[in-house]
C-alpha cells in the first residue's frame, strides 16, 4: 500500500510539499467526487470463527480518482470530518450498504452490512432520521445494518453520542464498538453503551501470537466483551496460527486478509455463493 501511495503522490514528500493545498482541494471535491460517482464500497468478510459461516461483511469506502487513482479513506476522512463533508459521505454509505442489504435479500443471501460512522454523525440527530428514513424506503430488517463507532469517538462525544446511540438502537439497528483497545474507555462507559459488538483493533490482533502482552490484551478484551454479552470479532487476522488462538480463547468472529480482502461488490456475491455451496 505504501508503495502504491507513493506512485500515485500519496504520502512521503510530496504530501509534504503541496500538503496544504491538496487538503483543500480534497475537501472541495469530495462531494462532487460522491456525485460522479467516483466512491465507491467494498465489502469485508466477517467469517464465525465457530462454523466458517459469513454472516456479515464491513463496507469500507473506496475513492477512484479518474486522474489521481485510489485514494484511500485514511487519507480522506479526516479532511472530511474537519470540513463538514463527512456527513455527506456517511449518508453516501449508510444508503449504499442499506441497498446492497436489499440486493443480497433478492438474491437469497441474508448477509448483514456493517458500515463506519464517525463522532460528527452521531452528534447531529438529523442522522438518526436520515437511517430512519433508509430503513423505510428500501425496507430492509433493521437489525441487518450495523453502525460502527470507533472507542475513541464514542469518549470524544460522550453524551450526543449516547442519545443517539440509544435512538438507533431503538430503530432495531445493531451497533459496534470498532477499534477497541486503542481508546481510554472505562468498563463503565462500555457496560453504558447500547452495543452488541465489540471489535478488537488489529495493532493488538496482529502481535497476539508473537507477544504475550498483545496475547493477554485480546483475551481481556474477548472476555470483558462476553461479560457485557456483545459479540466479539478481531481485526486483522492475517496468518492461520492468529485464527487458530483466536479460536481457542472462544473469539466469535475473525476479519482480515488470512479470511478475505475487501470485495467489490461482484466478488461478493460470487465469494458468498461459494462459501454457501460450502
Ligand atoms: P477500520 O474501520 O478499522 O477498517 C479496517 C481497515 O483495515 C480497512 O482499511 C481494511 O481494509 C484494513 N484491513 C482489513 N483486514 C486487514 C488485515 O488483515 N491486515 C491489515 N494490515 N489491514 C487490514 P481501509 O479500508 O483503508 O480503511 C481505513 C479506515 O478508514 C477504517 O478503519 C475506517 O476507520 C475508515 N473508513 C473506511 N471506510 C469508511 C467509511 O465509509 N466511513 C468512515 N467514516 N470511515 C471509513
Ligand atoms: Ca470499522
Ligand atoms: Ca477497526
Ligand atoms: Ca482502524
Amino acid at each position: 500500500a505504501e508503495e502504491g501511495k507513493r506512485r500515485l503522490g500519496l504520502s512521503g514528500g510530496q504530501q509534504d510539499r503541496d500538503g496544504e493545498q491538496w487538503r483543500v482541494g480534497l475537501a472541495a471535491t469530495l462531494r462532487k467526487a460522491i456525485e460522479a460517482g467516483h466512491l465507491r464500497l467494498t465489502f469485508q468478510p466477517k467469517m464465525c470463527i465457530g462454523t466458517g459461516e459469513v454472516t456479515h461483511v464491513e463496507a469500507l469506502v473506496r475513492w477512484l480518482d479518474p486522474e489521481r487513482g485510489p485514494i484511500f479513506p485514511d487519507q480522506f476522512i479526516p479532511l472530511a470530518e474537519a470540513n463538514g463533508s463527512i456527513s455527506d459521505l456517511t449518508r453516501f454509505v449508510v444508503a449504499e450498504a442499506a441497498d446492497m442489504i436489499a440486493r443480497l435479500r433478492a438474491n437469497g443471501l441474508t448477509t448483514g452490512v456493517a458500515v463506519n460512522i464517525s463522532t460528527n454523525d452521531l452528534a447531529d440527530p438529523a442522522f438518526v432520521e436520515f437511517v430512519a428514513e433508509t430503513l423505510r424506503r428500501t425496507g430492509i430488517p433493521p437489525d441487518a445494518l450495523t453502525l460502527e463507532i470507533t472507542e475513541t469517538g464514542l469518549i470524544e462525544g460522550r453524551t450526543e453520542a449516547l442519545v443517539s446511540a440509544r435512538r438507533l438502537k431503538a430503530l432495531g439497528l445493531r451497533l459496534s464498538i470498532d477499534d477497541y483497545g486503542t481508546g481510554q474507555s472505562t468498563m463503565a462507559y462500555v457496560e453504558q453503551f447500547p452495543a452488541d459488538e465489540l471489535k478488537i483493533d488489529m495493532s493488538f490482533v496482529m502481535r497476539m501470537t508473537d507477544d504475550r502482552a498483545n496475547a493477554i490484551l485480546v483475551k481481556s478484551a474477548i472476555d470483558l466483551g462476553h461479560a457485557l454479552g456483545l459479540s466479539v470479532v478481531a481485526e486483522g487476522v492475517e496468518t492461520a496460527g492468529i485464527l487458530t488462538a483466536l479460536r481457542e480463547q472462544r473469539c466469535d468472529y475473525a476479519q482480515g486478509y488470512h479470511i478475505s480482502r475487501p470485495l467489490e461488490a461482484d466478488d461478493l456475491f460470487t465469494y458468498l455463493s461459494a462459501s454457501r455451496e460450502g
